[in-house]
């Protein structure tokens, strides 16, 4: 039988589910005209736990596309493959105030703000090491799925129509190729980069990779050490300042927790040394964060008392 502790997760998840799941506001993202196809209903809830329970509610077995939900996992191993002062050359630290795709980068040394938003994330993809481009991209892939726990696909179609409409991404990276941030071959960092995002997972993968973060590197359902703790404190750190777009700030007043969002509507957020949670919808709000994720986020925070200004 379950413990009483299981049984208050299962249904706290179930009864925030229920809760949201008619809160039918905000818009499927359109800029990637693959991802307008996305069904506005669907809604999943998961939690995985430090010691490898994973609970689930709603759609939490559905595939959708990682997009920047891939940030702060491939942030971790450019990490493991550079180390913090060689990343931090190419990409600060620095909430940016601004959405996802901004395109200021730093007046002084051309450096993208931080590894949250599109500018970062392609430097911090060009960051990871590989001998050739298809090695660069196999050791993404692999780190994914070491987070997830199991072995993940590319949608070749969200990958072709983001590589066919990515004129922002590309005009940023050749930007930050002409001030230096940016080292590598663009086109071919871009299409990594492309690849990166269109990597399916599912909301209970989303969770296993965050408890992953919350368990200071390893996998808490395979017991695979992933990347080293004290890149998790990185990641968590940049997550805790930038991981949701220009509502970081506020996210983090009212829910407290690291967090990352992505255009296809999911969420990850971290109870350090507890627990991840994975929330997946995919209608945003005016900032591009999932409305469901973020009220359910908001909600389980409040109610497990898990802002980190929380006095023990
Ligand atoms: N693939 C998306 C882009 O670079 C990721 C955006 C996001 O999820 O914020 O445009």
């Amino acid at each position: 039988g379950r413990t009483g502790a299981s049984e208050l997760i299962a249904d706290a998840l179930a009864a925030v589910h229920e809760r949201f799941r008619d809160l039918d506001e905000g818009d499927v993202a359109t800029y990637i005209p693959e991802l307008a196809t996305a069904d506005r209903s669907l809604f999943g809830v998961a939690l995985a736990g430090v010691t490898g329970s994973v609970y689930t509610a709603g759609d939490a077995d559905v595939p959708f596309t990682i997009q920047s939900l891939s940030k702060p996992f491939v942030f971790a191993l450019a990490l493991m493959d550079r180390g913090l002062a060689e990343v931090l050359e190419h990409v600060g630290a620095e909430p940016s105030g601004e959405g996802f795709s901004s395109i200021r980068l730093d007046p002084v040394t051309g450096r993208p703000p931080n590894p949250m938003v599109n500018a970062g994330a392609i430097v911090t993809t060009s960051l990871v090491r590989g001998a050739s481009e298809e090695e660069r991209f196999a050791r993404i892939l692999a780190v994914l799925e070491a987070f997830a726990g199991r072995p993940l696909d590319v949608d070749g179609r969200v990958y072709v129509s983001e590589s066919e409409t990515g004129d922002r991404n590309r005009a940023i990276a050749y930007l930050m190729h002409s001030t230096g941030a940016l080292t590598t071959d663009v086109e071919a960092t871009l299409d990594t980069y492309f690849r990166q995002c269109s990597v399916l997972v599912t909301t209970r993968d989303l969770a296993v990779m965050s408890a992953t973060l919350a368990n200071g590197g390893v996998n808490p359902v395979t017991g695979e050490q992933v990347v080293d703790e004290v890149v998790t404190e990185w990641v968590l750190a940049v997550m805790a300042t930038s991981g949701m777009y220009d509502y970081a700030g506020e996210w983090l007043l009212r829910a407290g927790m690291p967090a990352k969002s992505g255009v296809s509507g999911g969420l990850v957020s971290v109870g350090v040394g507890q627990f991840g949670l994975g929330l997946f919808s995919p209608p945003l709000d005016a900032r591009g964060n999932s409305v469901r994720s973020v009220a359910a986020a908001h909600e389980i925070s409040r109610q497990f008392h898990l802002h980190l200004m929380h006095r023990p």
